[in-house]
């Protein structure tokens, strides 16, 4: 495998170990595992799972994303007994660093790591499915299905596979704003608010959250300058208020040229749509709320998307190939909640599940490449 084999880290499947529960000596040295079954994997192989070389196998359904789609459709698929990988950069998504979610079915309120902690341990205690920590870089189409190739150098092949890769934040793409991330800009408001309490700050985005965060930070006492490249798009109320409020400056039609600053921020330089002259703002934080844009760069030539690049999905969550699923955000689905992606993994699992045996029983086909 060609992740680490450092005690820390399970060489199978790349997650880092915080307990010891599963341990194992191979030629005088220790490893440990994050679960039951990647310790049964090793033991089956131990030179081939510390060999560092690139995995070729092949599986009866590939999963993609480890946020909940990926993990309830990797639960599902292991409850079939379908033979199945689930590849994530990470387990957990999106949501793993909220610190309140008031809207998950069963808790009135719980923390992202505690929600997201009890879906991945799920997982961990599952008999058929295996996991890698591993970007998926492309899916490609061969003969008897799909070819997934990763960045650690596997290749795996499977009859289905379901993308549920979700979104990230959309970025201005402008100097400064990646070098002073965290240091006063940032795309996550709920964690920084308090930080910047009676602070000169901008808000860059005129949609809906946009404009919740302007106003919300107005509220906290900010002087806030909001800044859209176009009029305010969101909520009629919302956008009155936003105007009304009298420590918060709207500037329309406006874009950021730079964010400045040294070791934090200090303020930024925007300019009116289609050129004119810049202006420098005198801020201490930036918050960024353009939207987000679904993660679809390794299977974007393979299937249809809609406008917003979101994957075209039907009423069982099929793609636009047989064989192809998709779940979650990174879906045309409405509704952005963690409650309906893992509705929709779940979707996703069982009808890949019902394409997988219609195949092994030879009444369905997956194409070959065209
Ligand atoms: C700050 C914040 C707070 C939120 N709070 C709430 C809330 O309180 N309640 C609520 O219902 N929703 C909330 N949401 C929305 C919720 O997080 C999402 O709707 C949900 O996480 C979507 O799940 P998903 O599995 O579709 O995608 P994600 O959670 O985005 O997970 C995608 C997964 O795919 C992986 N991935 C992406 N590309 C690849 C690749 N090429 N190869 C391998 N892996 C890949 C990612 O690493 C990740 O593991 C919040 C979102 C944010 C950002």
């Amino acid at each position: 495998m060609p992740m680490t084999d450092s005690a820390d880290y399970d060489p199978v499947c790349g997650m880092q170990v915080h307990d010891r529960r599963w341990v194992t000596t191979y030629r005088g040295r220790e490893y440990v595992f994050c679960s039951e079954g990647c310790l049964a994997l090793f033991r089956r192989d131990p030179a081939l799972r510390l060999s560092h070389k690139g995995e070729r196998a092949r599986y009866d359904l590939v999963i993609v994303g480890g946020g909940p789609a990926g993990l309830t459709a990797a639960v599902y698929a292991s409850l079939q007994h379908l033979h199945a990988l689930l590849l994530a950069r990470d387990l957990g998504g999106q949501a793993v660093d909220t610190s309140r979610i008031k809207n998950y079915m069963g808790y009135d309120l719980v923390t992202g790591p505690e929600l997201l902690g009890r879906f991945r341990d799920q997982l961990l205690a599952q008999k058929y499915i295996e996991h890698r920590l591993d970007e998926v870089l492309s899916v490609a189409r061969v003969a008897d299905g799909f070819a997934l190739q990763t960045r650690h150098g596997c290749r795996y092949e499977a009859p289905a596979v379901i993308i549920a890769t979700g979104m990230h934040r959309r970025r201005l793409d402008v100097p400064g704003e990646r070098r002073l991330l965290r240091r006063g800009v940032s795309y996550r408001l709920v964690h920084e608010l308090e930080r910047y309490q009676g602070q000169a700050v901008a808000v860059v985005g005129g949609g809906n959250s946009g404009i919740e965060a302007a106003t919300a930070l107005s509220r906290l006492g900010c002087r806030v300058t909001l800044i859209s490249s176009g009029p305010l798009t969101g909520d009629a109320g919302d956008i009155a208020r936003v105007e009304a409020a009298e420590n918060t400056v709207v500037l329309t039609d406006h874009e950021v040229a730079a964010i400045e600053g040294e070791e934090q921020v200090n303020g930024l330089r925007v300019q009116p749509r289609g050129g004119g002259r810049e202006r420098f703002l005198d801020v201490s934080a930036v918050f960024i709320e353009i939207g987000y844009l679904p993660n679809t760069d390794c299977v974007a030539p393979l299937v249809d998307r809609n406008r917003d690049g979101e994957i075209e999905t039907g009423r069982d969550c099929s793609a636009s190939i047989p064989g192809l699923f998709a779940a979650g955000d990174v879906t045309n689905g409405f509704g952005k909640r963690i409650i309906i992606a893992a509705g929709e993994g779940a979707r996703a699992a069982l009808a890949a599940g019902v394409f997988v045996r219609a195949r092994q029983s030879g009444t369905a086909s997956v194409q070959g490449p065209a």
